[in-house]
């Protein structure tokens, strides 16, 4: 199925970028922006700090990236199907305009029709190892009625980007390309490589994307380090602002579970249903409330800087949470978000969803099935998660797994990570910089079977009162550009110092 650059660049000439649409009338047009224009080379403007080493222009820098951004947006790339083609192609563009050269700078990396990567590379002294950064360009489905504005339309409307993927991850990808277009313009002597990856299929199993790349094209992503979405950001959290710098992430462990009992004629009812019997199982795990506790060390390292981060008695009420018993009675206490959240980093979770069970109304089925999708903890394995189901519900109950894949743990005293929170905290000083734990998967776990260290860092400050939590995935997802501006000097910093010769 793969096809070389060469071979891609054939259908590229008739294919279009990106769809440029008109923006729909609306009684808001007073406070639409026009897409900026994308920002030539020539006008951004180098300055030169304190220290007399170049930094870019930021205000012409975040200018550049909403219009990249706008143009992404544009590119409509929802998956499932999966189509990356447009977006990739826009970058293609962009890089060619800075003097990239296929292959030797860039290649572009074909999965399956439409489903495309791009890996881009600038040199290093080889003195250290690679630092990777990656995106990737896919997006979810959106539900455009219950949206306020196009969602592929890219529009810049008081002072937001608006668009499926502004967050997840289309306005950080653009933020990453920023900075590696910028370490190219200012000539930045490097002593690792930094590789800039653009990638496919991150929303619906990684096959076409990180997948393809680490099982096919090993030696173009090899790196000792990588960053990619999730974290670093403004997490309100009360009268506080939390930053979590991704450094794990959990496990997948699908599962169904069945249930056998006696079959008959729905007309003579009996107890050995095994329709009662995955009942009274999923009740059982129900009542539980949650599987055991796990103390890890990403928890512990969270809990330990946090604790050091706040005053007396706070901190002591943190650090008790190393104890699995005071986590069991916070999970106890707790409800909503703040409940979900502390069993997804303590525990192994287990949320039924597919229920199966019977052919036809007046017929008493053998066997009755539910899939639970499991979440596990870094360090647990399939067989410790249907352990632990299975001393809730008692035996009875069969196991088959459906899909599994490994989660991730990541050094949270590596000299990166200690870089991440460094900069992070200039970012915001009054703000908390933890490391954090991933309840779902990112392309990292699959980078991390690469011998990849990754890290989630897309740095940047929300303003006060934005719902970041429930916009990726969300309706009228959209990006502040202030995030970007306030994010991008904390990336340059971060590739600066931990790429640079000097
Ligand atoms: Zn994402």
């Amino acid at each position: 199925m793969e096809r070389s650059y060469n071979g891609f660049n054939q259908y590229s000439r008739s294919t279009r970028p990106t769809r440029r649409r008109r923006a729909p009338q609306s009684a808001t047009t007073h406070h639409r922006a026009i897409v900026p224009k994308m920002v030539g080379v020539a006008s951004i403007r180098v300055k030169k700090d304190a220290t007399m080493s170049v930094t870019p222009d930021w205000k012409a820098a975040t200018q550049e990236t909403v219009a990249h951004l706008s143009r992404l947006i544009q590119a409509e790339t929802v998956n499932p199907p999966g189509n990356e083609l447009p977006a990739i192609l826009f970058i293609k563009e962009l890089l060619e305009q800075e003097g990239f050269r296929s292959p030797d700078d860039f290649v572009i990396l074909e999965s399956a029709p439409n489903r495309v990567n791009l890996v881009a590379r600038l040199r290093g002294d080889g003195s250290q190892r690679p630092l990777l950064l990656s995106g990737h360009v896919d997006v979810v489905p959106v539900e455009r009625e219950k949206w306020s504005h196009d969602p592929f339309g890219g529009e810049v409307i008081d002072g937001e980007v608006w668009g499926r993927g502004a967050l997840d991850m289309k306005g950080f990808l653009a933020m990453y390309l920023q900075i590696f277009l910028q370490v190219r313009r200012l000539r930045l002597p490097l002593k690792r490589d930094l590789i800039f990856a653009a990638i496919a299929d991150e929303e619906a199993g990684f096959d076409h994307g990180s997948k393809f790349l680490v099982t096919q094209h090993r030696d173009l992503i090899d790196a000792e380090y990588g960053l990619t979405e999730g974290g670093a950001f403004t997490i309100p959290m009360g009268k506080r602002r939390i930053y979590a710098i991704q450094a794990a992430e959990k496990g997948v462990t699908w599962l169904k579970m069945t249930t056998s009992g006696k079959p008959g004629h729905a007309s003579l009812p009996h107890d050995e249903n095994a329709v009662f019997y995955l009942a009274r199982a999923i009740e059982r795990i129900r009542r539980a409330g949650h599987l055991p506790v796990h103390i890890t060390p990403t928890f512990q390292a969270m809990i330990a800087k946090a604790a050091a981060q706040v005053g007396f008695p706070a901190s002591l009420l943190i650090r008790s949470l190393s104890y699995p018993w005071v986590v069991s009675l916070c999970l106890k206490l707790l409800k909503g978000q703040p409940k979900s959240l502390l069993t997804a980093l303590t525990t192994n979770t287990c949320t039924p969803t597919i229920l199966q069970a019977g052919q036809k109304t007046n017929v008493i089925p053998a066997e009755a099935a539910v899939h639970l999708d499991c979440r596990r903890l870094p360090g647990q394995s399939p067989e410790d998660v249907m352990k632990e189901i299975l001393s809730l519900t008692g035996a009875g109950v069969s196991f088959e797994p459906l899909d599994t894949s490994p989660g991730a743990a990541f050094p949270t005293e590596s000299p990166l990570y200690r870089l991440l929170e460094q900069e992070t905290r200039r970012l915001d000083p009054q703000g908390m910089v933890i490391p954090m734990m991933m309840p779902g998967a990112t392309d990292a776990c699959v980078y991390r079977q690469a011998g990849i260290t990754m890290y989630g860092f897309t740095p940047g400050r929300f303003p006060e009162g934005f719902p970041v939590l429930s916009m990726a995935h969300g309706h009228d997802e959209r990006i502040p550009i202030s995030f970007i501006e306030s994010g991008l000097p904390v990336l340059w910093a971060v590739v600066q110092k931990f790429c640079s010769q000097s």
